[in-house]
Parts: structure tokens; C-alpha cells; sequence
């Protein structure tokens, strides 16, 4: 598992969240985390109420009546994006320099070295499909998680974009206010096999969450497990003291029936079958529990796995189709009068594509190993 698990972050929900409820023509009033929206007369929509309050971030656990919270989990993004797919199901998308910011990577940010200029120089016109998963994984118990997922594929060389991915509930809403590129060019398998490709992906991604859930889900099941064993030892306690009680009862009955007159021993003798009877099913009864307990009660030891194994669905709720300008960018770095070019290459929305080394140690410049100085040459944080 690396790092390359981009979830979906709680801005770009939000961001997606309130450019949806606009375009439906809905107010929102935002104080802060809570957002009061009133939804107009005939808005199309289906699933929301004329007036609620949102509440964004996963902070409060028990919502008050009428408010729905927000965030990559919550029921009310969700509902939002099935509404929003079912109206404007897939898509195309056109990234230009021209209508899209220079994202400059994180590794630049913060320290000494400013960012004089950034330009942008596009050399050839890229597809790109990106895919929005839902994964759900449950167990038939009770045990349920769902949440979004974003793989974005190069379409032609199947490269991961990474960029694109956390930049994609900000580039859409699925409304027609969409920056539009008209219908989507990508054939039909090139599609298919670029979903089965980013399924696999998120699989991948979320198989340590996958992994998390089975193992709470196993300890779940063994404590079942546990406890019918126990219960099940206790009725056979129970049961071999019936037994025990039962078999001098008989041993009683046999003294009577010796030590009595005609009439009576009929009598007695009718009662013995009796409890020889019964005894004979509790033999029975709890040779049988006896047997099961031996084996490990394997029948219910099975359903009480079935009911906590997990079922894992990711299923593509959408697949946009997104053009974008592949080039370089020459990003101008200044520090205390020392000028620096550096040219990397970029995609428009989806940020620089290639990989920075240090000059002095030649670790390379991440988020986590910055760029720290350009004086001299170009030093990472481990090394400056
Ligand atoms: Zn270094």
C-alpha cells in the first residue's frame, strides 16, 4: 500500500456539494461549518427537503432533525451524486491552460524559495478517463462502510493521475454548467477496459481498510463463536443433572416396586417405564450435544461466519471523459537574489508529471522531503 490511495477530501465534497445545490437553484447560507439551504419551488430534484441544514466534517454524530451532515461518507453526498449522475450521466471535459490555474506541486510550497513565475507550455492534447467508485463493504450482520473513490487514467498510456483525481469533484458537478466538451470520443472497449483497470486500482487502494473490516468482523464472529459454546455447555450441565437425578429416581422405584403389595407395583412398575423413558431421551439428548460440542458445533460455527463475511462491492458510479494539455511548465524560483529555472512536466489539471531530484543527494522532492533552497544548487530538506 503506498500513498497513491487518494480519498476524497472533505473540500473538494464541499466544493462539489455547494456548485450541485446551486445549480439547482437553491440558497445556502453559510455560517461557517453549517450551511442553511432553502431548495426553490419545482427545483429538480427528488431527494431533498425545501429547507435543511448541512453540517460539514463528520464532527457531530447525532444530527439534529432536518440536517443532513457532509462529508466523503455521509448520505446526503451520496444522494447528491446519484441525482446529479442520473442528470448528467458521463460526461466530457476540457482542461485548458486557459480556463484551468497552474497547480504547483506541494513540494514548493512554504520555505524560502519563492515562485517568481509559472508558465505553462502545452505540447499535445491528452484523454483522460476518470472513474468515480462507490466501494461498500459489508457484512450481513451489521457492519457497513461506503465511500467514493477517484481513478483517473491516462487513456492512451493507462498512467495514473493522481492529480486529476483529487482535482476531479472540483472540476465537475455534473451539471450542464460544466465546463462542457460535448459528447465523449473514447471507443467503447478502450472505456471498459480502462474501468476494469481502475477497479482493480481501488481494490488494491482500500485493501488494507478491506483487511481492517475482516479482521474486526472475525473477532465479531469468534466472540459469537464463544459465546454459544458456552451457552451450549451450560444446557449440558444442566441437562447431566436431569441425568443424575432421573437415573435415583429409577434406583428409587426399583425399592419400591420389590418392597410393595399387587395393586401398587402395577403402579410403580408403570412409572418406571416412565422414567426410563425419559432418561433414555435425555441419553440421547445429551449424547448428541456432547458429540456437536466435541466437533466445535461446526453447523453454526458456518452461519455465524457466513453472517459476518464480508461483501465488498466497487462499483463505477461515473466515467468522465476529460481532455487535457500535456507540456512542461518553467517554474522561476528566487531566493535572496538567486534566480532558478526549472522546467518539469505538466498536465493541465493534473499537476507536474514528473519526478524532482535533489542536485546534492539525489533523494527525490516530495510533499514530505521539500525543496528547501536553490542556493547553490537545488537542496531537499534532508540534506539542506
Ligand atoms: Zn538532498
Amino acid at each position: 500500500m503506498t500513498d497513491a490511495s487518494v480519498p476524497v477530501t472533505q473540500s473538494a465534497v464541499e466544493s462539489f456539494a455547494e456548485r450541485y445545490l446551486r445549480s439547482l437553484g437553491c440558497t445556502i447560507e453559510q455560517r461557517g461549518d453549517t450551511w442553511d439551504v432553502s431548495v426553490p419551488e419545482g427545483a429538480d430534484t427528488q431527494s431533498l427537503p425545501d429547507e435543511f441544514t448541512v453540517v460539514c466534517g463528520t464532527e457531530s454524530d447525532s444530527p439534529e432533525e432536518n440536517t443532513e451532515l457532509l462529508h466523503p461518507e455521509s448520505r446526503l453526498l451520496h444522494e447528491l451524486l446519484d441525482e446529479a449522475v442520473r442528470r448528467t450521466p458521463a460526461g466530457r471535459i476540457n482542461l485548458t491552460s486557459e480556463s484551468t490555474e497552474i497547480e504547483l506541486p506541494e513540494w514548493l510550497r512554504g520555505g524560502d524559495v519563492e515562485v517568481r513565475n509559472a508558465e505553462f507550455a502545452p505540447y499535445y492534447d491528452r484523454s483522460a478517463l476518470v472513474v468515480l467508485f462507490r466501494v461498500s463493504i459489508e457484512t450481513v450482520s451489521e457492519y457497513q462502510r461506503e465511500f467514493l473513490r477517484v481513478v483517473a487514467l491516462d487513456a492512451r498510456s493507462g498512467e495514473s493521475l493522481e492529480g486529476l483525481e483529487r482535482n476531479f469533484l472540483r472540476i465537475t458537478s455534473f451539471t450542464d454548467d460544466s465546463p462542457s466538451g460535448g459528447q465523449p470520443s473514447l471507443g467503447r472497449e478502450n472505456v471498459r477496459g480502462l474501468v476494469d483497470e481502475g477497479q482493480r486500482q481501488v481494490v488494491d487502494r482500500v485493501q488494507d481498510l478491506i483487511d481492517e473490516v475482516h479482521e474486526e468482523a472475525s473477532r465479531a464472529a469468534d466472540a459469537e463463536v464463544e459465546e454459544f459454546r458456552q451457552m451450549q455447555q451450560q444446557r449440558i450441565r444442566e441437562l447431566e443433572e436431569r441425568h443424575e437425578s432421573l437415573s435415583s429416581k429409577l434406583d428409587e422405584s426399583r425399592a419400591t416396586i420389590d418392597a410393595s403389595e399387587q395393586v401398587e407395583r402395577v403402579e410403580a412398575l408403570k412409572q418406571r417405564k416412565q422414567i426410563k423413558g425419559k432418561l433414555e431421551e435425555l441419553t440421547t439428548e445429551l449424547s448428541d450435544l456432547r458429540r456437536r460440542r466435541d466437533q466445535g458445533f461446526p453447523e453454526r460455527q458456518k452461519e455465524i461466519r457466513q453472517r459476518h463475511a464480508l461483501d465488498v462491492k466497487v462499483s463505477p458510479l461515473t466515467a468522465t471523459q476529460v481532455e487535457y494539455e500535456r507540456g512542461e511548465v518553467e517554474i522561476e524560483l528566487a531566493e535572496e537574489g538567486v534566480i532558478q529555472p526549472l522546467t518539469v512536466g505538466y498536465g493541465i489539471g493534473v499537476g507536474v508529471t514528473d519526478t524532482v531530484q535533489c542536485t546534492v543527494c539525489g533523494r527525490e522532492i516530495t510533499s514530505q522531503n521539500p525543496l528547501v533552497s536553490i542556493i547553490g544548487e537545488v537542496n531537499c530538506d534532508e540534506c539542506h
